[in-house]
């Protein structure tokens, strides 16, 4: 199965992706874990992509596009995946579409989790006051919906013109939610 989880931040991409991938014994995959796992080294790219995340701007497509590559070809990756938070922007829609077709793979669907503005901002403000993220304050949040609205919302309907979209609706628990996209990716086999 090869999985692309999609959705505004909090709506809980992460959290589903996490019950998902263990459903279907694939990794789940986070560009944005990838990159908070980053935080620290002392290298040019790690300041860059620090510095990017706390303003809550998009790492560069090139640099993204590399990461994901590196993880797919790892040995626990060859049987399917669940990508949470890639692809984020038309850029990356199409190095991923390379990187499948190039290995005569292909997407089976993508999840779109859905909630409203209320929702997945008082969900972000509890988040950083458990985790304390250092991208999860007032200011960041509003910057990163505007640039998810500006750049990834259309992405969705790349994805729906495929016929490849399951909109899934994100209130209510974890396990009502995880319930939800497992009836939806059911129906797929
Ligand atoms: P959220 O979706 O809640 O904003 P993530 O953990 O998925 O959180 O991502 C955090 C940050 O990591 C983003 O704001 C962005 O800076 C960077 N990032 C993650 N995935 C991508 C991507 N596919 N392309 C560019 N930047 C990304």
């Amino acid at each position: 199965m090869r999985l692309l989880i999609m959705g505004p931040p909090g709506v809980g991409k992460g959290t589903q992706a996490k019950g998902i991938a263990e459903h279907y014994q694939i990794p789940a995959i986070s560009t944005g874990d990838m990159f908070r796992a980053m935080k620290g080294q002392s290298t040019e790219l790690a300041k860059e992509v620090q510095a990017l995340m706390d303003a809550g701007q998009y790492v560069p497509d090139e640099v993204t596009d590399r990461i994901v590559v590196d993880r797919l070809g790892k040995e626990d990756a060859q049987n399917g995946w669940l990508l949470d938070g890639y692809p984020r922007t038309i850029g990356q829609v199409h190095a991923l579409d390379k990187y499948l077709e190039e290995r005569g793979q292909k997407l089976d669907a993508v999840i779109s989790l859905v909630a409203d503005e209320e929702t997945v901002k008082s969900r972000l403000l509890k988040r950083a006051a458990i985790e304390g993220r250092s991208d999860d304050n007032a200011e960041t949040i509003a910057k990163r919906m505007k640039v998810y609205h500006e750049a990834t919302d259309p992405l969705l309907d790349v994805y729906k013109e495929r016929g490849l979209l399951i909109e899934v609706n994100g209130e209510g628990s974890v396990e009502t939610v995880d319930e939800r996209i497992r009836q939806a990716l059911d129906k797929l086999s």
